[in-house]
């Protein structure tokens, strides 16, 4: 039993036309009228292929296809349409309309399952217009209030709640009043592990958690040629020093640490004045919740150390923490046993981005499928992946879901 790779692939590019960039990627931004026009495309489809709609108050879609039994908690897939500013293809569309393609081939094989079936699209997955990231799917299982999620406004100053409203998807489910049986998520991996082994599918036994923290060192400016060496308080040099540590850091607990300082604002940033001070964020990651919190020990006591010896002012906040998120046993276990099944080549691969599956996670047994994508590039216009792999993942997907959902 396979899914139809080609109309995956057609329905990739098509829904890829609403917010075509010119260096063909896509710019489809959460609850503008681009995400309306995508959001309608996909429902639309939906209904074409015989599933019925549910939306709820953040704006959640879920599509679904009855069982034989729907007092059963349906088997769910489903990941969001909503893309970064210069964002690609595949990213998160992959997820849904691989979800479509499982419900339009069940219909042509006329495969009735036990489970009723479901494909969900979460709001704002991306949190590039509205921040947090991964909304709808924290919302839903109650991460953040509702009304935390409808009050979080763009740059123009336009909130969630209005902009739900205004496009139209604003429903009456009240966010979490939908079970789930089980929930899987394919995706691009967003990263280059598999195509650099040459696998196909990635089985993913967990996400990575992360500690994100806001770095401000102070020193003093002064003019970078009357004052000697001895006498400076440069806040930039001392911020290298943790700089390279956080990088240290994660080299000691390899092979899922991660260390990452992706932002550095510099003042006064003019060539000829000693730095007075310095902002930087730091990303520490990890997949073991033990060794991500040793590494947060070992870089606070590194700042001690620093703030002593430098004499400088150094503060440290951490603005985000998620634990990390092994996936279900039995969901990691259905992926696996239906890539043996279909015979594609395979290897673990630890996520290292943030998913809608790790909320799903929180209140049903969860499981992902990787896909390469091209240079393992994501987030980027350039973003690529082989239409035989998205095919492949959509297989994996077809037949863990069933296994799930039990055809009858
Ligand atoms: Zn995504």
């Amino acid at each position: 039993m396979k899914i139809n790779g080609d109309r995956l692939w057609a329905s990739l590019m098509e829904l890829a036309k609403i917010g075509a960039t010119e260096k063909g990627g896509v710019k489809r931004l959460a609850l503008t009228d681009l995400d309306k026009q995508g959001r309608d495309l996909v429902v639309g489809w939906a209904k074409d292929a015989g599933m019925s709609i549910t939306i709820d108050q953040i704006g959640n879609v879920f599509m679904r296809r009855d069982g034989t039994n729907n007092t059963l908690p349906p088997v769910m897939t489903g990941s969001h349409i909503d893309t970064q500013p210069t964002g690609g293809k595949f990213d998160g569309n992959y997820g849904v309309l691989a979800g479509l393609e499982v419900v339009r081939t069940l219909n042509d094989l006329k495969i009735k399952t036990e489970a009723p079936i479901e494909v969900a699209f979460w709001t704002n997955e991306e949190g590039s217009r509205f921040v947090p990231v991964m909304m709808g799917s924290g919302v839903f299982c109650g991460a953040f209030s509702l009304e935390t999620a409808y009050a979080a406004k763009d740059v123009d100053g336009k909130t969630v709640g209005d902009e739900l409203e205004r496009i139209g998807y604003k429903g009456p489910q009240v966010p979490g009043d939908h079970p789930i049986g089980a929930y899987f998520e394919t995706h691009i991996e967003q990263g280059p592990v598999l195509e650099d082994a040459d696998k196909v599918i990635g089985v993913v036994p967990a996400v990575m958690g992360l500690s994100w923290y806001d770095c401000v060192v102070t020193g003093m400016e002064a003019h970078a040629g009357p004052t000697p060496m001895g006498l400076r308080k440069d806040a930039l040099q001392v911020s290298t020093r943790i700089m390279q540590e956080v990088v240290a850091i994660a080299n000691r607990y390899p092979p899922y640490g991660r260390g990452t300082v992706g932002m550095v604002q510099v003042f006064p940033n003019s060539r000829n004045v000693i730095p007075g001070e310095v902002k930087f964020s730091i990303d520490l990651r990890n997949v073991n919740d033990e060794l991500l919190n040793t590494m947060h020990e070992e870089m606070l006591a590194f700042i001690d150390k620093t703030r002593s010896e430098s004499g400088l002012k150094i503060s440290i906040e951490r603005v985000s923490y998620y634990p990390p998120c092994p996936f279900h046993p039995e969901c990691v276990d259905a992926v696996r046993s239906a890539t043996a099944k279909l015979g594609y080549s395979t290897m673990d691969v630890v996520s290292g981005a943030g998913h809608d599956a790790i909320y799903a996670a929180r209140l049903a047994p969860a499981g992902m499928i990787f896909v390469p994508c091209k240079d393992g590039i994501s987030h980027n216009e350039i973003e690529d992946a082989k239409a035989e792999h998205l095919e492949a993942g959509c297989n994996v997907l077809l037949h863990a879901m069933l296994e799930r959902a039990r055809v009858v």
